[in-house]
């Protein structure tokens, strides 16, 4: 099969990076164009990259010369690790263009006629693209702690129907992006607020549990109250949850559910997609941060499923912030809405 030849815009960032050192072997994709800002357009990527990822990189990629935004693409598929201040604009231009844009970046993910999508979970909400005033699309994943989050709630609400969640994030301090946060504010220290971050977590996966209705999304009704840190961990994002449900329930049916979770799109062999969306592990002290590379950082880790005095059931969860929460949520994205026939829908 001759593989889609993508961009990537933010390409020097850290999930910019990351979307590198996943793409590099994709057996679908190949990296064709990278994009950043005008601080590091017109070099060969490895000179103007300052790059962090344990892989090296390939020559074919390493000698790819940076383009500026202003640079026309030719890719049709593009992924977007933009920064936040920047990506609003740039994706809507780029899909006015007719591209295809797989959006890391918050900017889009709240637009009634966009798609916010883990694959698991809501596959079916990719038609809203059809929906949108582009000639191109904007397809969107949430933000990492939502995504981890979401993850956990999802056979849990379709099941026991959720009421209230209340939920406390430990980031880790690649979420920040680079430079990101000065080493000395961040060692042996924990910053109690992240900007925007709860307000994000609160909403986001409300619209990825609702329901399609029609073109619209009817989103999932009850609150989410968070508490967001930033802690001294490079890569992985836990998370303590309290929840409480409609129906009856007991810890050990909250972890048969999560245990057989395997979502929509178990059968479609997409090349990131793990084999079990939740791993669950038994261990009194797991998960730990150190976990967060099982399933290639695809899957999300459970733990510590018991019962809560003040809501009803109380677990951990453990997620790879710039590969499930990120790139890798980006090209699971991308493989559905290839694997659906939808970007043939497109073209440049
Ligand atoms: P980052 O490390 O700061 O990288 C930002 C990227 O955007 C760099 O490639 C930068 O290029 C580029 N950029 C900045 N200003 C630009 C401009 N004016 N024109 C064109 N390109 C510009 O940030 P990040 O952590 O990778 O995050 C990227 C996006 O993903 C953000 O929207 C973030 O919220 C989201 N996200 C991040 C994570 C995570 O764990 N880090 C998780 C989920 C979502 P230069 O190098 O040339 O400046």
């Amino acid at each position: 099969m001759k593989k889609i030849e993508v961009a990537i815009l933010g390409a020097t960032g850290t999930v910019g990076q990351k979307l590198v050192a996943l793409l590099e072997s994709h057996p679908w994709f190949s990296i064709a164009e990278l994009v950043a800002s005008e601080r590091s357009a017109g070099g060969p990527y490895d000179k103007v990259c300052h790059w962090r990822e344990n892989i090296p990189l390939s020559p074919s990629v390493a000698a790819l010369k940076v383009k500026n935004t202003d640079s026309p693409l030719n890719s049709l598929l593009l992924f977007s690790g933009l920064d936040s201040s920047v990506a609003g604009p740039l994706e809507e231009r780029y899909a006015h263009q007719g591209h295809v844009v797989i959006s890391n970046s918050k900017n889009h993910r709240m637009d009634s006629d966009v798609p916010l999508v883990i694959p698991e979970i809501n596959a079916s909400h990719l038609v809203l693209a059809r929906s949108q005033p582009y000639r191109g699309a904007i397809i969107t994943n949430a933000n990492c702690s939502s995504i981890f989050l979401t993850m956990a709630l999802a056979p849990l609400h379709q099941a026991l129907q959720v009421k209230k969640v209340m939920v406390t994030t430990m980031q880790a301090i690649s979420g920040a992006g680079y430079p990101g946060v000065p080493s000395l504010d961040i060692l042996g220290n924990v910053i109690p607020h992240i900007a925007g971050e709860e307000e994000k977590i609160a909403q986001e996966p409300l619209k990825i549990l609702g329901t399609l209705d029609g073109k619209s999304i009817s989103p999932a009704n009850f609150p989410i109250s968070v508490q967001c840190n930033r802690v001294p961990v490079l890569d992985g994002h836990t998370e303590s949850i309290s929840i409480a449900f409609a129906h009856h329930t007991s810890a050990a049916q909250v972890k048969e559910l999560l245990q057989g979770f395997r979502g929509e799109i178990a059968e479609m062999k997409l090349p990131s997609a793990p084999a079990a969306p939740l791993i669950v592990l038994e261990d009194i002290n797991r998960p730990q941060s150190r976990d967060v590379h099982r399933a290639q950082g695809m899957s999300a880790i459970v733990g510590r499923i018991r019962a809560c005095p003040v809501l009803d059931v109380r677990l951990v969860v453990l997620g790879h912030n710039t590969i499930r929460g990120a790139a890798g949520a980006a090209i699971l994205n991308a493989e559905l809405f290839h694997q659906l026939g939808m970007l043939d829908e497109y073209r440049l």
